[in-house]
């Protein structure tokens, strides 16, 4: 019975990939880039479709209308070994008293919905089609793992050697260069010994995810998901004097071999099984949030660009390119939250989005892919309005607690460098809000989702 459902679904998922009508999208982010607020977001507008008032709720997704489309749900997962998205706990969570944010997501988890719209085509029976759209999530942790793909043990101890002189003013690497510092290379590998430094490395990631950077490697020390205590996790870069005679068994060469276990086992096995099938890849930034972050976390943001650059851009000649032959013809690099600034600051957002992802445009352009940008607010806390000041109409934010008095956080430089920055660290308020107030069964308020279902399912349907 169990091998005859396979064959039928694999029979089905086969047809419905002829037919192509099954979509699958990545969903990533910078740490704390608002990834889950997004997805529940996503699901809630795509559960409304069908619905009175959809068309005029989304106005940029024209393909609504011109496709007809006449439902959207859950439908049952694909794939029963993955995790499933919390939607309705992340639901449940805004419309509480008082609303919560949804809780964050952490390691991978899916969710599937059903599309039904209107068949076109002339020689069909059949007058709806279906398209099954999958979301799959994956932590912003794992994708600074792309960069090892290309680094053997010693270029990875190099690139973190350099890491820890250019962050040693901003966080505190003492406990374990100091522990570190007392392995023997050459001699064999003292588990005990070993595990402090793993430990005292891990505790120095998670600082530095704390702190806002972006390039946290390897990403499983700090989400380790089912690879918790697993010894291909014991290693650390060693950033200290090799001696000569590290042979065959010692610390030295046991590290280096769990490490390209590491690579082998972990990080390409992640991306050859999970990247060979998206469609379409979404990727989240805090872009207000980086700028915030001081010179240190600019250089980690144009680091991580760079890394996103050489392997995540999609055409033939990246190394994902080269390795898993990919098929994901659209990346969206989309700022989110952008209900922190005011309308007017739009444009601006916009830009300096493109101005940290500028070198990586150019590439992923190059090597014909189609990359889109944009800016929104997956659950908009704020309302733009405009309040006289000095006799003049500025816009300001106000949210749904009266006790909130109407804001102007401020204006936002139009690219990234580090003058913009020095001077929005000094005068932007990034304020912490609470989510808005949403009513059981009300739609989520955003900004700009209607854009993005136009981009990634506009010329699917
Ligand atoms: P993840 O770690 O990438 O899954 O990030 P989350 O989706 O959990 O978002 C992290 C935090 O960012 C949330 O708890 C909210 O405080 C905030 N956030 C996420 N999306 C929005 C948004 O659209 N607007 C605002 N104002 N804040 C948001």
């Amino acid at each position: 019975m169990n091998i005859f459902n396979d064959l039928t679904n694999a029979v089905n998922r086969g047809i419905n990939l002829m037919m192509d009508r099954e979509i699958r999208l990545g969903v990533t982010g910078l740490s704390r880039g608002g990834k889950t607020a997004f997805i529940t977001s996503l699901v809630n507008l795509l559960s409304t479709f069908g619905e009175v008032g959809t068309a005029e709720r989304l106005p940029r997704f024209t393909a609504y209308d011109a496709k007809g489309i006449s439902y959207g749900g859950l439908a049952r997962p694909r794939d029963l070994k993955v995790a499933a998205f919390p939607y309705q706990n992340a639901y449940a969570s805004l419309i509480s008293e008082p609303p919560a944010w949804p809780e964050p997501t952490v390691g991978i988890s899916e969710i599937r919905l059903e599309l039904v719209y209107r068949n076109d085509d002339w020689f069909s029976l059949s007058k709806k089609n279906h398209l099954y759209i999958d979301i799959w999530d994956y932590p912003g942790e794992w994708l600074m793992d792309l960069m090892l793909l290309k680094l053997d043990y010693a270029e990875f101890s190099e690139k973190i050697r350099k890491r820890t002189a250019a962050l040693s003013s901003v966080t505190d690497m003492s406990e374990w260069i100091k522990a570190g510092a007392s392995l023997e290379a050459d001699k064999p590998v003292r588990e005990y010994e070993l595990h402090r430094v793993v430990q005292a490395y891990t505790s120095w990631l998670k600082q530095c995810k704390e702190q806002g950077f972006a390039m946290v490697v390897p990403g499983r020390f700090v989400l380790p998901g089912d690879l918790a205590g697993a010894p291909i996790l014991e290693f650390v870069p060693w950033v200290w004097d090799i001696p000569e005679n590290c042979g065959s068994g010692s610390l030295y060469r046991t590290m280096e071999e769990r490490y390209e276990a590491y690579r082998e086992q972990v990080v390409r096995k992640f991306y050859r099984d999970c990247f060979s099938g998206l469609d379409r890849q979404i990727i989240l930034i805090d872009c207000l949030k980086a700028l915030m972050g001081g010179r240190e976390t600019f250089m980690d943001i144009n680091d991580t660009f760079d890394v996103l650059l050489e392997n995540f851009s999609y055409g033939n000649s990246s190394l994902l390119g080269r390795l898993f032959s990919p098929k994901i013809d659209k990346v969206i690099f989309a700022a989110a939250k952008a209900d922190m600034v005011t309308m007017d600051q739009y444009p601006n957002l916009l830009s300096l989005l493109r101005s940290m992802v500028k070198q990586a445009s150019t590439r992923v352009r190059a090597d014909g892919s189609n990359c889109e940008f944009m800016i929104l607010s997956a659950i908009r806390a704020t309302k733009c309005m405009y309040a006289e000041h000095e006799g003049k109409q500025v816009q300001v934010l106000t949210t749904d607690y009266c006790d909130e008095a109407p804001f102007f956080p401020g204006s936002v430089p139009p690219k990234w460098s580090r003058e913009c920055m020095e001077f929005f660290q000094k005068y932007f308020e990034m304020r912490d809000l609470r989510p808005p107030k949403i009513n059981p069964g009300d739609v989520i308020p955003e900004i700009n989702m209607d854009i993005l279902l136009q981009y990634i399912l506009g010329d699917k349907l």
